[in-house]
């Protein structure tokens, strides 16, 4: 079974002049994919070298992967934005192993001048699969580089064969949850991490933060920050392995996430939004912890499957009534069928079920 994940790596402070050329590559590849759409089914460009009439100059490699990713996207009318795509044979990643034992890592691709061998932050379970890709036991698929923000980033898809023995398939449903930081739910059984300490610590940094700020203490709060991430991480690596052998131990061949791809993780998001859900732990830390499920899973040969959170948190999932309002509190009273349950395990069994559908 094959199986693909995606490392999202950000490009390591390029320079504004690099940046405007990133920019410029972006729109241009935006604008050819528009021409291209306007054009008759019969006169669009098969091959990059016709496709150069229809675009400002772009490397071959990219025009030749925007017509692929445009054939891909069939109900696509106009592009808002259509971002570079390297293949393969036109993206590389390096490795570069300093005299002190670290490894400094470069991404190379065509850009408008020539081809650009630039620094990037690879996190430490990224470097795991930045070590396979070189080594060659993982394949490469395309690479696409991205803006968020003022941040440029590389979007790798990585393709993992993971070995599987036949199994009756068994899903299982994480919720990020309204009351606890994570519920697993596999056939009525249920793993709980409560949020409770990560948001005692959290609330503690913050605190610290705040003294810090007004004191003037700039390198003080930064490295603040650093601590604060690292311990983050540590307990998000932790929860996202008790979960992976939970599955493993409850024979589960497919886990369902949330796709939560398109949601902020900004304080801002006000309550009640769509996607928020009020959850009292936003940010990164959430992004994160969803991210090593993900590629842990792919690890363990278990799917991924991402479903569509709009009606998570408001159906009933034993008789599937739909709610107006999200319950208040802790649990989930159905008023049609009268069930009551943990608002976190409605939530993980409905996400087990994809009661919204998949994502995508
Ligand atoms: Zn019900």
């Amino acid at each position: 079974m094959e199986q693909t994940i995606t490392l999202k790596i950000k490009l390591y402070q390029p320079t504004q002049a690099k940046k405007q050329m990133y920019q410029e590559m972006a729109d241009r590849t935006t604008e050819f994919a528009n021409n291209y759409l306007k054009l008759d089914k019969k006169d669009r460009p098969k091959t990059s070298k016709e496709a150069k009439e229809y675009s400002k100059p772009l490397p071959s490699a990219v025009l030749a992967q925007a017509i692929r990713d445009i054939k891909s996207k069939k109900k696509v009318k106009r592009f808002k934005r259509l971002w570079p795509n390297f293949n393969n044979q036109n993206f590389k990643v390096e490795k570069e192993v300093s005299k002190d034992g670290g490894a400094v890592w470069k991404a190379s691709f065509p850009t408008l001048e020539r081809r650009v061998g630039v620094p990037i932050v690879a996190q430490s379970y990224q470097e795991k699969y930045l070590n396979l890709l070189l080594s060659g036991e993982v394949k490469q698929g395309s690479a696409r580089l991205i803006r968020c923000g003022k941040d440029w980033y590389i979007h790798l898809s990585i393709v993992l064969t993971v070995e599987q023995t036949k199994r009756t398939e068994k899903n299982m449903g994480i919720d990020l949850g309204l009351i606890d930081l994570l519920v697993a739910s596999v056939n009525g059984q249920t793993l709980f991490f409560s949020g409770g300490e990560l948001a005692y610590i959290r609330r503690h940094y913050a605190e610290l933060r705040r003294k810090l700020q007004k004191a003037g203490a700039h390198k003080a709060l930064v490295k603040l920050g650093d601590k604060e991430h690292r311990w983050v991480t540590d307990i998000n690596h932790k929860i996202s392995h008790a979960v992976i052998e939970f599955a493993k131990l409850h024979g589960v061949t497919k886990i369902r996430l949330e796709d939560l791809t398109g949601v902020r993780w900004t304080k801002s998001q006000r309550k009640g939004q769509r996607k928020d859900r009020g959850r009292s732990l936003h940010s990164w830390a959430y992004y994160q912890l969803w991210q090593f499920i993900e590629y842990k899973a792919a690890l363990a040969g278990i799917q991924v499957e991402l479903v569509n959170p709009d009606l998570t948190s408001l159906t009933c999932s034993r008789c599937g009534h739909v709610h107006k309002s999200r319950p208040k509190g802790r649990w989930f009273t159905c008023k049609r069928c009268k069930k009551i349950k943990h608002i976190d395990v409605n939530g993980a069994d409905n996400i087990a079920q994809a009661i919204s559908g998949l994502a995508g």
